[in-house]
């Protein structure tokens, strides 16, 4: 057995990470770390300027401010609609990928890394001459940078249900809200191709948290029960 780091034959104590590298016991946060994304041994050789570390695979897939997002999101979006959240509309969204420290900015609160998507909501009425009421929606999603694709998709489909939350004015607790919101990441994870989304699904149904954990773990109970389409329903006549 050879040492994922340096390569050399393992001998002594070793580490073994999630996809089964085996690394000697010296590397351990000297020249080598956990990868921030996708949790594989790593070298210590790119650090963003938050303070993570991603492997080179994870960097090669991360999407950054400059990419194009366009397909990925219209995706997350055709997926979305798919199920049933059929009112969302790419229109509506624009996006903004950006630094810790901005996304810190936007939320008026400290630099967190666990912060890596916020949506904000601008909804504008109109009435016609006619009596009827017209709503326009504006939502703006920021992402955090250096995301892996799958993880981009998975949190942007997480703002996108707190998008369609507010289109249609359902206001439940943080925590249906935010375990409802990660329906959308799960469906993401079960649906779109990739190694990592495998890692993601066990992060979200083992998530400690009891905002994002426990209420994730709520609403996927609803949904064995009901399937998408009736759990779509009840939330939107308040049901639940
Ligand atoms: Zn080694
Ligand atoms: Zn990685
Ligand atoms: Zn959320």
């Amino acid at each position: 057995m050879e040492c994922f780091i340096c390569k050399k034959r393992l001998s002594g104590r070793y580490y073994v990470d999630q996809w089964d590298h085996k690394m000697c016991e010296a590397h351990m946060n000297n020249d080598a770390v956990y990868c921030y994304s996708c949790t594989c041994f790593t070298k210590k050789d790119i650090t963003l300027p938050d303070g993570r570390i991603l492997c080179p695979v994870c960097m090669a897939n991360a999407v950054k401010p400059v990419d194009s997002v366009a397909f990925l999101t219209s995706t997350v979006i055709k997926t979305l609609n798919k199920v049933g959240f059929d009112d969302l509309r790419q229109e509506d969204i624009k996006l903004e990928i950006i630094s810790a420290d901005k996304m810190a900015q936007v939320r008026k609160s400290s630099v967190n890394l666990q912060n890596k998507g916020l949506t904000l909501s601008n909804v504008s009425q109109s009435f016609s001459l006619l009596g009827g009421k017209k709503q326009a929606f504006n939502h703006v999603i920021y992402m955090l940078t250096h995301l892996t694709k799958n993880e981009f998709a998975g949190v942007l489909a997480h703002e996108m249900l707190h998008a369609w939350q507010i289109q249609n004015g359902i206001s439940m607790s943080p925590q249906r809200t935010e375990g409802f919101c990660n329906m959308g990441s799960y469906l993401v994870y079960i649906t779109m191709a990739g190694s990592l989304n495998k890692l993601y699904l066990k992060q979200l149904h083992e998530n400690p948290d009891p905002v994002y954990g426990d209420g994730f773990r709520e609403m996927y109970r609803y949904f064995e029960e009901l399937d998408w389409k009736r759990l779509i329903q009840c939330v939107r006549e308040r049901k639940l």
